[in-house]
């Protein structure tokens, strides 16, 4: 090699191999994944899988699952995948604290639904819900004034829905009640309605006796797993 080509040599900046770039994998922070039976909406009583996402923006006075808010496991949707698989299921529940608080549950109900699971998914409706999958079911919360948190629901997201989802009143007291009955007569909501006593709170025997007087055509419903085991986690 002459002089010239080896100072030439010696100037060459090194480069190296180009490599394929490696996205970081997905993942969410996990509370619990286990089965249990539906204890709500129209698929109640169907034996399903939850998914149950950590950590929530809102603070309802009647939250069952406050140790959803923080904790939890971090998981990539590989591993939820494989959690999920473990039990012989066709329903899978996605539910929180609010799952949609984590931007990497859009891709979790994505892919289980291309996996054949039938999805739905359990939303305050606090959160813009435009990005799910069309293919999940969506049961999503207005929110009362007995809650605390009504001045958070986002109206914007009931022209996202359609009829197979549902919208759900979680109702404290008379006044809950009425709220809720003019919210029905004034939304022409496209989808079944569901109306639920805060468990605990009001008579479940009153709002039934209500919901006939009035005669709303609402689904009536209790919460099936904690009138089997109670208020525990995991079930
Ligand atoms: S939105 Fe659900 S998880 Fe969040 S505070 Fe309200 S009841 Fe609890």
């Amino acid at each position: 090699m002459s002089e010239v080509a080896r100072n030439k040599s010696a100037l060459t900046p090194f480069r190296p191999t180009p490599t394929p770039f490696l996205p970081e994998p997905e993942t969410l922070r996990i509370t619990e994944v286990f089965r249990s039976l539906q204890g709500e909406t129209r698929r109640v009583g169907l034996p399903t899988v939850f998914v149950r996402l950590t950590g929530c923006p809102l603070r309802c006075r009647y939250c069952d699952t406050t140790y959803a808010f923080h904790g939890g496991r971090r998981m990539s949707l590989e591993e939820i995948l494989m959690a999920v698989g473990q039990y012989a299921t066709r329903y899978v529940t996605v539910t929180g604290g609010e799952p949609l608080a984590q931007p990497a549950c859009l891709a979790l109900l994505t892919r289980l639904c291309d996996a054949g699971y039938r999805v739905s998914l359990e939303t305050g409706g606090a959160l813009d819900i435009s990005g799910v999958d069309a293919r999940v079911m969506k049961v999503m919360d207005l929110k009362t004034p007995g809650s605390g948190e009504a001045h958070r629901n986002l109206y914007g997201n009931l022209r996202y829905l359609n009829e197979r989802d549902e919208v759900k009143f979680v109702i404290c007291d008379r006044n809950d009640y009425e709220w809720a009955r003019a919210r029905l007569r004034a939304l022409a909501l496209p989808c079944e309605v569901l109306f639920s006593p805060s468990h605990g709170q009001l008579d479940p025997a009153l709002l039934a006796d209500w919901v006939l007087a009035d005669g709303l055509a609402v689904r009536f419903q209790i919460q099936l797993h904690k009138v089997l085991w109670g208020d525990v986690p995991g079930r």
